[in-house]
């Protein structure tokens, strides 16, 4: 498959490559101290969709991509986070490109954390993902009709459902807090600690192993949630149209462990 040539260029490398351009226009390369040319990557993409700085999926890209792609420049995208190697955006012309229309990957959800930047987590730009978030990071009925919207009516390949490790979410249902709102919230979450009814260990949300069980636990019950709830995803998934998957961000490290 033929791939496009692509320019990535880096954040360290932005303003040696602004240089560098207005030096090639201005004709004057020759005699000024010029940058390091290896700062400015010139590379050809590995998939032909990877992102491009200012470019926007389009349509044609997306409908050629496979779940299982999809999958991997998430994990690509995890990587370079992890790395502190981002893909440098100019975010001011893709909101321009994204306003025609959007054909983003997939339909990421995630839990309301602040501490879990969704987008720099897979290295994505605008109009590359669709980001649904909510405490505890369950579905819903109007979580299930979003992702159906992703999927079905706008094209998106994989569905992930991101669980965190330190969920306070998690954290209160185990503990039984009721506030308000909160109450019925984190009633959400009771079917992943069920799952655990025979767990001989302290259910707490100070015991490490029991919160890390049930927030792995809570995704799959999301997972299985989704494929229960809705039979849009599910027969788009038996039908290889899309994957569901799910993952668990570690806050140390930044990294996503995407479940078996
Ligand atoms: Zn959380």
């Amino acid at each position: 498959m033929m791939t496009p040539i692509g320019i990535q260029v880096r954040a360290y490398g932005l303003l040696a490559a602004i240089f560098s351009v207005a030096l090639a226009i201005t004709g004057c390369a020759q005699s000024d101290p010029v940058p390091q040319v290896s700062e400015v990557v010139v590379t050809e993409t590995v998939d032909g969709v990877e992102p491009l700085v200012n470019r926007v999926l389009t349509e044609e890209e997306q409908n050629a991509l496979e779940p299982g792609t999809v999958l991997t420049l998430l994990q690509e995208g995890n990587q370079r986070f992890m790395a502190g190697n981002l893909t440098a955006r100019d975010h001011t012309e893709q909101v321009r490109d994204a306003a025609m229309g959007q054909f983003p990957k997939a339909v990421i959800l995630s839990c309301l954390d602040s501490r879990i930047p969704v987008e720099d987590v897979f290295d994505r730009g605008i109009g590359d993902i669709f980001v649904a978030r909510v405490a505890g990071n369950f579905a819903n009925i109007d979580i299930l009709g979003s992702m159906e919207f992703g999927c079905k009516v706008s094209g998106a390949k994989l569905v992930l459902v991101l669980g965190h490790e330190g969920c306070g979410a998690i954290a209160g249902a185990i503990d039984g807090v009721e506030l308000g709102n909160i109450t019925p919230m984190l009633a959400n979450i009771k079917p992943a600690m069920a799952y655990f009814g025979d767990y001989s260990g302290e259910k707490t949300s100070a015991n490490k192993v029991y919160m890390d069980m049930v927030t792995e636990q809570n995704v799959v019950c999301t997972i299985e949630y989704i494929r229960k709830n809705s039979p849009i995803l599910k027969t788009m998934e038996t039908e290889g149209q899309i994957a569901i998957v799910g993952g668990v961000y570690d806050m140390h490290t930044g990294k996503v462990r995407f479940l078996k």
